[in-house]
């Protein structure tokens, strides 16, 4: 079978960047691997050039914390429209948060989401499993079942496990399903319900019930300890608070097996942003203060903080229409993840672009187990690539975005930085910032 362009190619021109380091170097792609990497490699006839001058080759970007809104809310996203977000984004794969309707806690449901993952082609879907059936806390999921079908991300997101003895009862199941991990949107309910943004002095002025950080710092603590306990993994969802840094930091230093991720959102935006009650800056947890973002920026820049994940959560402009304490929580993240990574971190120098591809690529994927992901750019790997130009400035259009719903709070935003290209099992799904299919 003769091989079409957007499977032959060579990307020409670019930096190379991954695990290993910086190099100068064309990548060759054929049949879905990279097969070749050298400088200034010829092409041949039966082969296309893709243009990297100017641009960083890195592993495709990888997003442990994604809600594709399938099955049962597809006016606001679909696997499709969530994963060609995603491609858009730079992003070879996306894990599936669970709180779908029905949520992932079946594994009917769950299968359905990877055949619908697979069928797009645009990125690889990995799909997370309930922790409590219904993620209502109350009883575990049947975790061994899900496990059977790949599912190594087990979380409730959306809810926090409120039952320290269900959370332990998950964490021991877990340790007898290789590769589990557990993963905690970590909120303590009866410190945070019914408040809509950061509890401070903006949610004073502004007279709006506040989620305070310390529903987030009570629940990382009791986790860290529940992990000392059982030695199962425990993954901190989009971390927020300063608090938590400290802690996260802590439990590293005592060896134990704790990651953690912040969303772009928290280390760019602060609660006063909701000063003009925009229902596009509600999200939990919410935006916190300037003291926040330094803590988590030190966090990012020291290794405490894992991965950068976007919590990409599309709603319809309906049901964002709404006053800003009825409106749900939540914002869109893919196509503007790496962007404000390179704007905000790498730019003003707090992190290298290196370590930014780290956070955002090779760590996610360790930490979601996920082998053809996050590789070096080397002879005999899946071809999972994006080529990002680092110094394109561009204006984000939320008319413009490839996902179904418009909840950016970034919309208008001129930011530095733009996936170029993306390479998926080896085919080009995104070719100079617009999907192929
Ligand atoms: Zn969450």
């Amino acid at each position: 079978m003769p091989s079409s362009p957007r499977s032959q190619f060579v990307i020409k021109g670019g930096q190379v960047v991954d695990a290993s380091g910086s190099r100068r170097a064309d990548v060759r792609v054929r049949d879905g691997m990279i097969v070749d990497v050298a400088a200034d490699m010829t092409t041949s006839e039966d082969e296309a050039t893709v243009d990297a001058s100017g641009c960083v080759v890195s592993p495709g970007l990888v997003d442990l914390h994604v809600h594709l809104r399938e099955p049962g809310d597809e006016e606001a996203e679909t696997v499709e429209t969530g994963t060609r977000a995603a491609a858009r984004g730079g992003f070879t794969a996306v894990v599936a948060m669970p709180n779908t309707r029905p949520p992932l806690d079946d594994a009917a449901v769950v299968s359905s989401v990877l055949a619908a993952g697979a069928a797009t082609g645009l990125c690889e879907v990995v799909s997370s499993g309930c922790i409590t059936v219904g993620r209502d806390g109350r009883e575990l999921a049947p975790m061994g079942e899900l496990h059977a079908l790949g599912v190594r991300i087990f979380t409730d997101d959306g809810a926090c496990v409120a039952h320290a003895g269900m959370m332990r009862r998950a964490l021991e199941y877990a340790a007898s399903l290789p590769g589990a991990i557990v993963a905690e949107h970590a909120e303590d309910d009866t410190l945070a319900a019914g408040g809509h943004m950061h509890e401070g002095a903006w949610s004073s002025r502004l007279g709006i019930p506040g989620r305070p950080s310390v529903a987030e710092t009570v629940i990382v603590a009791r986790d860290i300890e529940l992990c000392a306990v059982t030695g199962t993994p425990v993954h901190f969802l989009h971390c927020s608070a300063a608090g938590t840094v400290d802690l996260v930091r802590a439990a590293k230093a005592r060896g134990l097996p704790v990651t953690a991720e912040v969303a772009p959102h928290h280390f760019t935006l602060t609660d006063a942003c909701c000063e003009g009650f925009d229902p596009a800056f509600k999200v939990h947890p919410p935006l916190r203060t300037d003291a926040d973002i330094a803590a988590l920026r030190v966090g990012l820049a020291d290794g405490t903080i894992d991965a950068i994940a976007t919590d990409h959560a599309p709603h319809t402009p309906e049901s964002k229409e709404h006053p800003f304490e009825e409106a749900p929580p939540g914002m869109l993240g893919l196509e503007t993840a790496l962007a404000l990574t390179l704007t905000e971190l790498v730019e003003p120098g707090i992190v290298d672009l290196a370590d930014a591809l780290a956070l955002l690529s090779w760590k996610p994927a360790a930490i979601a187990g996920l082998e053809h992901q996050g590789c070096d750019v080397a002879p005999g790997a899946v071809a999972n690539l994006a080529v990002i130009d680092p110094a394109m400035a561009w204006q984000v259009d939320a008319r413009r975005l490839a996902s179904r719903a418009r909840n950016t709070p970034f919309a208008g935003r001129t930011l530095t930085g733009k996936v170029r290209h993306t390479i998926f099992r080896g085919e080009l799904v995104v070719v100079d910032g617009e999907a192929t299919k």
